[in-house]
């Protein structure tokens, strides 16, 4: 099945009317940061707030779009008066902060690519994707620094400079550290050689793939078209809106549709500086009144799992759209919301490759619980066909083939090229190559479309997990594990969690020497958190005297997973 809102012309169209709001730059130039604030300056909205910074006391903090077009201009000289290139990769570890947000758009603006790193991770996967960036600058805060870098800093010899933000940056010292608001101080608010190549790259975002390190996807500038398109046809954003989107900046969500999708459309962004907790999180939709919210099926699960009391009795009457991303979103939690925020939840699909949503239940659809709706305007959608075991189906004469029958299996494929689409895996051409095959992208999701062209998720067709929301790759968890003592191989998988949707689990065989015991399993965990972080560390660990391998010596995971399925393992442990 074809699943198209189609010909060239109207895919054209879908994109064109996205690109004709945008104010270009001469000679055919686009700036993401500049479309998506000084645009709004430029056409009289400077007064409008962007960004509204929510602390953890609940003060609020306001940045206005002239405010940020400022900052984030001085931000934009700093780089230059520094002798930073356009073209650098500037590498970001930071929380929810202002400063982080300014610091990006500053980045933009003088044509650096921006790489945020989730700052939950632990110290090893930080210094993976800044290896893998062959990151020569970090902006970070001083807390971060200390926690994530200085363990790891003379592991990476290419990072000269480390720009630190927010409280006790002043007072850092050490080789190559500066304090970005002391660079700043001087700095002008204007900036006039603003980069303006629509095809040159503006993020790379870390994501994880079945084996290997870490893949850095590299997306462009002319990305916001897309962000710009999809933040008012899926999202729902019009002038006037609060709007809050609840995904880590370390994440692809989190800077696409957490800062320059809702900026693109002019709208004020919440951005919540504290960890989730549910009361706080209802507070803030009900008092900030928020008006079209962008969220995460494991927040949503937790929302739902405070109780009724909880929500009973607000008033969530500014909310509009309610949009979900990332993880199946089960029926039962959009009974939920319809009960307790009077909303129906929209789940939309799209991954880190995509740069923006691909599929979607859109404002004023017809939500068929359990799907993730249909293809938005511009996108073209078909299913690959898989053989018995995961392999993709060739068809006459053509490198894959495309099943048109109602509810049959098969992988998700987007047509080539659309606004969003990555440009590249960060010095890594084979594996970008290996994403394409005749003119279509393959996206690794399995998923069938019903007669009504409603598409349906079924699962990955590779190993990685998904756990709250995030996408982990077992090999990484399966090298640090294996960097204990006892441990001598590691299989790692994701077990269904009601909860965060997978959880990680570990089975490992131990060396020579080594007993299983609870204790050895509370130390190999307790040293994977350390390394890892506790958002990908496994949950439990299972020794197991032989794990299964193929005739080639890989470990046969989904097998593990089956073995793990029918013995019962439990997930469940102590919470991350
Ligand atoms: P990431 O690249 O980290 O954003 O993760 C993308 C992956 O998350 C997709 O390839 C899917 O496996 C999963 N995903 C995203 N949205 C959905 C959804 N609505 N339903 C089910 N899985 C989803």
């Amino acid at each position: 099945m074809s699943l198209t809102h189609a010909s060239e012309q109207l895919e054209a169209e879908a994109w064109g009317s996205a690109r004709a709001q945008l104010a270009g730059l001469p000679g055919g130039g686009l700036n993401m940061a500049d479309e998506a604030v000084d645009r709004h300056v430029r056409q009289g909205r400077g007064s409008v707030v962007a960004l509204r910074f929510v602390s953890p006391g609940r003060e609020r903090e306001d940045l206005t779009y002239a405010q940020v077009a400022a900052r984030s201009s001085q931000v934009a000289n700093v780089l230059r008066d520094q002798g930073i290139q356009p073209g650098t990769l500037v590498c970001l570890l930071a929380g929810r902060m202002p400063m982080a947000s300014i610091a990006t758009l500053g980045a933009l603006k003088a044509g650096c690519a921006v790489a945020p790193l989730f700052s939950a991770y632990g110290p090893e996967p930080i210094r993976d994707r800044l290896l893998a960036g062959r990151a020569s600058i970090l902006l970070t805060t001083a807390d971060l620094y200390q926690a994530k870098i200085a363990p790891v800093r003379r592991e990476l010899p290419n990072l000269h400079r480390i720009w630190l933000m927010g409280p006790g940056a002043t007072e850092a010292s050490g080789p190559g550290i500066a304090s970005l608001d002391d660079l700043m101080s001087a700095a002008s608010e204007d900036f006039d050689q603003l980069s303006s190549d629509p095809q040159a790259p503006a993020f790379v975002h870390f994501t994880s793939g079945t084996t290997g390190t870490p893949k850095g996807a590299v997306h462009v500038h002319e990305a916001i078209v897309a962000h710009l398109a999809t933040g008012r046809s899926v999202l729902g954003l019009r002038d006037g809106d609060i709007y809050w989107c609840t995904a880590d900046p370390g994440w692809v969500t989190g800077t696409s549709y957490g800062l320059i999708a809702p900026l693109a459309c002019g709208v004020t962004s919440v951005i919540d500086s504290a960890d989730f907790d549910p009361i706080r999180w209802f507070d803030i939709l009900e008092q900030e009144r928020v008006s079209a919210w962008y969220t995460s099926p494991t927040a949503l699960r937790m929302l739902r799992k405070a109780g009724d009391a909880a929500w009973q009795g607000r008033d969530f009457g500014a909310l509009r759209q309610v949009s979900s991303v990332g993880e199946p979103l089960n029926p039962e939690v959009i009974s939920w919301g319809s009960a307790a925020l009077g909303r129906v939840i929209h789940d939309t699909w799209w991954q880190t490759e995509t740069g923006a949503i691909m599929i979607a239940n859109s404002p004023g659809m017809d939500v068929r619980p359990g799907s993730m709706g249909r293809p938005v305007p511009g996108v073209e959608i078909r299913l690959a066909r898989h053989g018995p075991q995961g392999e993709r189906l060739a068809g006459p004469g053509t490198a894959l083939d495309f099943t048109d029958l109602p509810d049959e299996p098969g992988e998700i494929a987007i047509r080539t090229p659309w606004p969003s689409m990555m440009r590249g895996y960060l010095h890594d051409p084979q594996r970008y190559q290996a994403c394409f095959a005749d003119g279509w992208y393959l996206s690794g999701d399995l998923a069938r479309i019903d007669a009504d062209g409603y598409v349906w998720f079924l699962g990955r067709g590779d190993d990685v997990i998904k756990t709250a929301g995030h996408l982990v790759g077992p090999f990484e968890v399966e090298s640090a594990l294996m960097e204990h003592p006892s441990v001598a191989e590691a299989g790692v998988v994701g077990l269904p969690d009601p909860l965060i949707g997978e959880s990680i689990c570990a089975f490992v065989t131990l060396r020579a020497g080594w007993a299983p015991s609870d204790a050895l399993a509370q130390q190999i965990r307790a040293a994977a958190r350390q390394r890892l972080g506790a958002a990908v560390a496994p949950r439990r660990i299972e020794f197991d005297a032989s794990l299964p391998h193929t005739h080639s010596g890989k470990i046969l995971r989904r097998e593990l997973r089956s073995r793990a399925l029918a013995a019962g393992t439990s997930p469940a442990g102590p919470s991350p």
